[in-house]
């Protein structure tokens, strides 16, 4: 194997720059530890933007990739295959009664959901065509999402804006009610806000949206590609929701990513029966969506979360890093806030620290990331051991309690 700045400098030259990469290379990963191309160990909770829900080559999973990958890769969408149907009936089992259509990443389902919301808005000569979307949101980097995203620095250079896409500030109904209009196809938003900062709404807000949604015929799209999949202690967000008559939240869409292909490239969009009826053959595609291999692994990542009861473990571990955080001397002054659900956390700095603060973290060996500035979030695999998540926040608590804020 090269030496790692071979590597490194391998990388520079030949990738493009879009991402802020860490000089590290990582080279190997099981369950919650990565290890460097120099053998350093971390602890990751971060999981790879969250994408490693069940951790880093777990056996199950590799198990029915391997199973798949010696029976059938791809054929595409003109013919069934079982493992989407299996799959899909595992999302009806743990989600709500709907239909799937299947891509690769999360912006793809959202971009899935508003062409929907779209076609729903223009049915029996109808011209609803507009998405409303939430400040501080997050829906992707496709043309049509980084318009639908609520913060318009990933719109900078890129514009003009897709038309039809409206933003309000999320939380404050009034504001959502004043932006409709008879041309509204669609609201988005995140149940639980991930890359704006872990921001949640006040308890009775999906509610209305929802009632609000029903009365003028708009299509109320949640976007779980954060939250999805046992992350936040429940299935999916939505269910921690409650109506004002104490009834569930259900979207119309739900869109799905990171999470729900355990590190391998999946989208999904989930619609209700009667919305997702509209897409009919020539409306949308995806060449490889709902590839055998892929689809075998999100069915086994279903079946060990239901075996494993890690939705309940997650929601468990949450609250024990919550309220140990909250409660951390060493952080007194240091923070300003600890909140998420689950295993999606965010804990605010009193302010922004120096930069490096993902380094200093790597260096005292815990993966973490920053956002909104100030907020580190934490969102290891929902299968980490309580053990392994104490030493992680150890770690965590080690390297904020070192920083220097103003
Ligand atoms: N939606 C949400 C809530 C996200 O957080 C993200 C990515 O961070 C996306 C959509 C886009 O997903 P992807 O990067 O897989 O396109």
């Amino acid at each position: 194997m090269p030496h790692t700045q071979e590597i490194l400098d391998d990388g520079k030259k030949y990738l493009i720059g879009n991402y802020g990469r860490l000089p590290i290379v990582m080279a190997r990963g099981e369950g919650v530890r990565l290890w460097d191309s120099d053998g350093k160990e971390y602890l990751d909770l971060f999981a790879g933007f969250g994408g490693c829900i069940l951790g880093h080559c777990h056996p199950d999973l590799i198990q029915a990739a391997t199973e798949q990958a010696q029976q059938l890769w791809h054929v595409g969408n003109t013919f069934y295959t079982t493992p989407q149907i299996e799959f899909a009936k595992r999302l009806s089992t743990h989600g709500f009664e709907g239909q799937a259509f299947f891509c690769h990443s999360g912006a793809e389902s959202n971009e899935a959901a508003c062409k929907l919301a779209r076609l729903r808005g223009h049915q029996n000569g109808g011209k609803k065509w507009k998405i409303i979307s939430l400040h501080k949101s997050f829906h992707g980097r496709t043309l049509a999402m980084i318009s639908a995203t609520g913060n318009p620095t990933y719109r900078a250079g890129f514009e003009p804006q897709v038309p039809g896409f409206v933003q309000v500030e999320g939380g404050d109904f009034a504001a959502l009610e004043a932006a409709v209009d008879d041309e509204t196809a669609g609201i988005i938003m995140e149940p639980i806000q991930g890359e704006g900062g872990i921001n949640v709404y006040p308890p009775d807000y999906a509610g209305k949206v929802r009632q609000l949604c029903d009365a003028r015929g708009i299509t109320l799209i949640f976007d779980e590609v954060w939250t999805g999949c046992g992350r936040t202690g429940k299935w999916f967000a939505h269910q921690h929701f409650k109506a004002s008559d104490g009834g569930a939240v259900v979207p119309d869409i739900m869109t799905l990513g990171k999470a729900v292909g355990g590190g391998l490239p999946v989208g999904v969009m989930w619609a209700r029966p009667e919305v997702a009826k509209l897409l009919v053959p020539g409306t949308h595609g995806c060449t490889l969506g709902g590839n055998p291999i892929c689809m075998a692994v999100a069915r086994t990542i279903f079946d060990v979360i239901q075996r494993d009861r890690l939705v309940e473990h997650a929601a468990d571990l949450g609250r024990h890093a919550i309220s140990r955080l909250r409660e951390e001397k060493k952080l007194k002054g240091k923070i300003t806030d600890v909140r998420g659900a689950g295993l999606m956390l965010g804990v605010e700095l009193k302010s922004a620290p120096k930069a490096g603060l993902v380094e200093r973290a790597l260096a005292k060996g815990v993966a973490i990331n920053l956002t909104a500035k100030q907020v580190v979030r934490l969102a290891p695999a929902i299968n980490i051991s309580r053990e392994d998540w104490d030493k992680g926040l150890d770690r965590v608590v080690e390297t904020l309690a070192a920083e220097e804020l103003n």
